[in-house]
Formats: structure tokens, sequence, C-alpha cells
């Protein structure tokens, strides 16, 4: 039985140990990692959040008061009484001086008509006077509502450049409406104005209107559109993406959004109101940038988890190998026993480093081996041994004696076999009874033993015969022997308490010559056993076949 060969490597206690490590590492790690992944992630879009409010809260407070501060200069403008007067001459120098001081690009006189009356780019030349704005949306506010108003993206009619301008009433002295003073102010003015507020502020910001129109961010290049349909000049330069400002519109009540931008970046967003609700304020940051705490930390994470991971793999291998080398040794004692190696030792000093529980085992598999090879030894000896003669039984005379003869055939050296048996033993047995028979049997054995050398083979075959098996032994050697044997028995009585017990044994001796086995040799010496029994007992026959013939007295 090869219970320990052909092992499967899958089911080694090594291989079961790494499986389930890695399964423990993976889960353990998922653990760790799917939560930490989830709170770092929302803590980032929440801190990116509040930075982007944060922002655009203070850029809306900067553009408002702005704007409010804008939208006063003109409406003080229109209080002036040069300009309620219509006095063109001081409100022209006025104009202009205060142009020159403000981020206006212009200052327009506009009468109630809707006529243009000056302005401080154009003068009186051609391009501004007279020009018609009745028609303009923020002179018709101005005319209706009578408050100052601020106007969406324009084209200008005077100087043909995008301008958001400020207009406010003129009323005369019975505070009806008279006109309007319009004060206008480049794109660019405001680009730089939320540039100025961009202060710590990594991403891009920008303001549209409610259409879509880009309102700042404008290069020198997109700023030449005379000669264009303001529409399509308006459509094609400065909207920004639909889909960005529906985003932008969601992403004022919302968390920030991410979109692909003009510029083909992936950014996140978020937006704010501004300008009583006309223009949206919207900061976009690049989501890589934004990401990038969150990925450095993942990373860190990532690095610890795997570092974490590699240092408990490490140390469960060097528990794995604690474990398996005892086991490892153990089987191997137990295939040297199961092959018959019973004197087997596990060196226990080995086993020093390794769990208790293995050092205890190994002790017991040594004391174990111990005592297998002592019963082992002892059932050896058993199993050839006549217990009441000690001689060796036929068993053994039948294993040990083919190998002696066929040595003895191959070197060619002479081996025989004496064949004895104890004349009339029944008789003694029930003149004496049992006992006194084992008795008289031991007595024989003894007698035998010292009459034979130390190479001679004393077996007792069976009841009361005997076989000598006498390696390099001649017949003639082998006869002398046989005599001095008998002649010694015959001489020495067994002694019991009060009386001697006389007995004779008659012998049959062959010597292997001819023959080829080991049976037949023993058939031999049994035959010339029968001759001497035949021929009246208490003496030796050599089997009759044999070469030499010898001749014995009784
Ligand atoms: P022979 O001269 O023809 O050999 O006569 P014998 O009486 O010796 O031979 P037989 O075969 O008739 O009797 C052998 C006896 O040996 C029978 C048996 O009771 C006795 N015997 C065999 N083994 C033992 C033993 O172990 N102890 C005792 N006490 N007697 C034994
Ligand atoms: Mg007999
Ligand atoms: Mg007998």
């Amino acid at each position: 039985m090869k219970i320990f060969k052909n092992r499967d490597f899958e089911n080694t206690i090594k291989s079961q140990l790494r499986k389930w490590l890695i399964v423990i590492t993976v889960i353990i790690s998922l653990f760790i990692f799917i939560p930490t992944f989830y709170i770092e992630y929302r803590q980032t879009i929440k801190h990116q959040d509040e930075e982007m409010t944060n922002y655009l809260d203070a850029q809306a407070y900067f553009f408002d008061s702005w704007v409010t501060e804008r939208s006063m200069d003109i409406h003080m403008i229109a209080s002036l009484d040069v300009v309620k007067d219509y006095n063109y001459e001081e409100s022209i120098t006025y104009f202009k001086e205060f142009k020159e001081n403000t981020e206006f690009t212009d200052l327009i006189f506009v009468n109630k008509e809707g006529i243009v009356q000056f302005d401080t780019v154009t003068e009186y030349s051609k391009n501004g006077i007279g020009v018609d704005v009745n028609d303009r949306e923020y002179f018709q506010a101005a005319k209706i509502t009578k408050e100052p108003h601020i106007t969406d993206i324009l084209i200008s009619k005077v100087t043909k450049q995008p301008i958001i301008a400020f207009a406010s009433p003129i009323f005369d002295e019975k505070k009806q409406f008279n006109g309007v003073v319009m004060g206008t102010i480049n794109l660019n003015t405001i680009d730089d104005l939320l540039h100025e507020s961009r202060v710590g502020f990594l991403g891009r910001a920008y303001v549209v209107n409610q259409d879509g129109t880009l309102l700042t961010e404008f290069n020198s290049t997109k700023q030449n559109v005379v000669g264009a349909e303001k529409k399509d000049v308006l459509s094609q330069k400065y909207s920004i993406d639909e889909r960005v400002l529906a985003l932008a519109k969601d992403g004022i009540t919302q968390s920030p959004v991410s979109y692909k931008n003009a510029n083909g970046d992936w950014v996140l967003a978020k937006s704010q109101l501004i300008n009583q609700g006309k223009w949206f304020i919207i900061s976009e940051i690049n989501i890589w940038e934004a990401y990038m705490p969150f990925v450095k930390r993942f990373a860190l994470l990532a690095v610890c988890i795997l570092l974490g991971s590699f240092f408990t793999i490490k140390i469960m291998l060097t528990i794995t190998r604690k474990i398996e080398e005892p086991v490892q040794q153990l089987l191997e004692g137990v295939g040297s026993i199961e092959q018959g190696h019973y004197a087997y030792k596990i060196n226990e000093e080995q086993m020093a480093p390794y769990a208790k529980e293995f050092q205890e085992l190994c002790s017991a598999f040594n004391q174990m081996s111990a005592k297998v090879k002592a019963d082992t030894i002892l059932l050896k000896e058993l199993s050839i041994t006549c217990q009441l003669t000690k001689l060796y039984n036929r068993r053994y005379l039948l294993e040990y004696g083919e190998t002696v003869f066929n040595e003895s055939t191959k070197n060619g050296v002479p081996c025989s076999c004496i064949a004895l048996d104890i004349d009339f033993f029944k008789k003694v047995n029930d003149t004496y009874g049992h006992l006194i028979g084992d008795e008289v049997l031991k007595h024989v054995a003894e007698i035998m033993m010292k009459s034979v050398r130390d190479t001679d083979i004393v077996t007792r075959y069976g009841g009361e015969e005997f076989v000598i098996l006498a390696p390099s032994t001649t017949l003639e050697s082998a006869v002398k022997i046989a005599e001095r044997i008998r002649r010694e028995i015959e001489t020495n009585p067994y002694e019991m308490k009060d009386k001697l017990i006389h007995i004779t044994v008659s012998i049959g001796i062959a010597e292997y010559g001819r023959l080829s086995t080991f049976e037949e040799l023993l058939d031999e010496a049994d035959k010339a056993l029968y001759v001497a029994k035949e021929s009246g007992r208490n003496q030796c026959k050599v089997y009759e076949g044999a070469k030499n013939d010898y001749a014995f007295s009784n």
C-alpha cells in the first residue's frame, strides 16, 4: 500500500495554505479597498464642490458688486444737470473725462426719440451721430421701466465691437422720460475682472448668458466682428455647447458635473447665476487636477495594501514551511516503516525550531518505531523457535536450510543432514506423563546442542523428531557427529528425582552430493532414519544410495 506516494500537489498542505492565503488576502484587501475608495471619492467630490462653490460665491459677489457700481455710475451721469439740460458741450467734456478714468469704453447720449446725439468714441462723425437705437432693447427697457438697465451681449452699432451696455433714463424737470445715457463696456473688461478675482483657483471660469453666449474669454482675433451679422457671429464664435449649457444650469443646484469642454478636455464644472439671474458664471477644473488628491491618496492606499499583502504572504509562507517541513519528515518516517525499515528514527534535534506538537509527534513516532522494531524482532524469533526446546523449528529449517543448501551447492562445499528420532518415546509419555516427556525432549535437545558446532543448525522438526543441518560437513564428519550424539544420549539418561530414564535415538544421515534439492536431502536422511529404526533402533544409518557405506555398531 503506497499511501504516501503519488501525492497530488494540489492537495498538499503547502498548496492548500497558499491558495487560501491568497483568497484571504484578496478578500481583506477588497474589504479595505472598496469602502476606502468610495469614501475618498465622495470626499474628493465634496471638497471640490465646496471649493468651487466658495470660488463661485466670491466671483459672483465681486462681479455683482462691480455691475451695481457701473450701473450707479451711469445713473449718476444721467442725473447730472448738464445732461438733463441737453447741454451737449459740457456733457461731452464730462463724458470724455469720466470715460478716461473708468472702465467704460464709450459713453453715449441718446435723445428721447432714440437717436444717438453724441458719444465719446466717434464724437460728431457720421458713424455715431444720428444712429437710431430706438429699436434696441436697452433703450426700450429704460424708457418703459424708467429704471437703469444692463444689456446682454451686443454688437455696438457705433464701434461694431461685442459689448455690454449700462443704460439709465434721463428725466426732465417734470420727471418725464427725456432720453438715455448709455455706457458700454468691452467684454475684455469682464474677462480681466474675473481674472483679478481668481486668486488661488486652478481652473478656468467664464460667464455665459441664458442663450449660452460667452461673455468672457474673448481674445483679440475673436473681437473683430465688423461686417458680420450679430446673431451669426455670436452663435459661431461665442456660443458654448448646448449640452454644456444644460449641464451648467444643472450645476447651479447640484454637485459638480463632468463633461468634455470646448477645448476637448474633460472637466468638472459648477455654475452660479449672476447679474440678477441673467447670466451664469461657470467654473471648470480639469478632471485630472480635480481628482489628483484622490489619485494620490488612492495610489498610497494601493501601495500600502500591496506592501501589506506582500509581507502577509511572506509571513504566512514562513508559517507554512514550519508546518510543512516537520510533516514531510513524519511522512518520510512513516514511509520507511511501511517499507520495513523499523529502525528508522526522526532526528528530534532537527525538530527544535518547529511547534511543540510536532516535537511531541516526532518523539511519539520514534517511540512507536522502536516498539515496532522490538516487537517485530520478538515475533520473528517466536516464529522460528520451538518454545519448549529453544531450538529452531521446522519453519526455520525449511526457510534457512534451502539457502544453506543452495550456497553449498553453488560453492561446491559439502552439506550434510542428520535426522534423529527418539526411540519408543510414546512409552516415556505413557509411563511418566507428558510433562516428563517434555523434560526428556528438552534433555535430548540440550545434548544435541552440546554435541554440534556453532555453524550447525539444530531444529526440532516435529514431535520427538529432530534435524541437524551441517553446512561444510562431509558425510564422514556427519556420521561422527551423529554417532557422538547417539552415544551421549544413550549414556546420559534423564534424571528424575529418584529415577533415571534411559533413552536412545535412531539417526539417519545424508549428504547432498548428487542431490539437487534440499527437500531431497531431507527425504534421504529420513529414509536412512527409517532404516535405522527398522534395523533395531539406537543406531546411525547412512542413506543407502550414498557412495560411501559406513558400518555402525549399536
Ligand atoms: P518409535 O521408536 O517408532 O519412534 O516409537 P515412538 O513411540 O517414539 O513413536 P510414535 O510416533 O509412536 O510416538 C511419538 C510420540 O511422541 C507420540 C506423542 O505423544 C509424543 N510426542 C510428540 N510430541 C510431543 C511433545 O511435545 N511432548 C510430549 N510429551 N510428547 C510428545
Ligand atoms: Mg517419531
Ligand atoms: Mg520415536
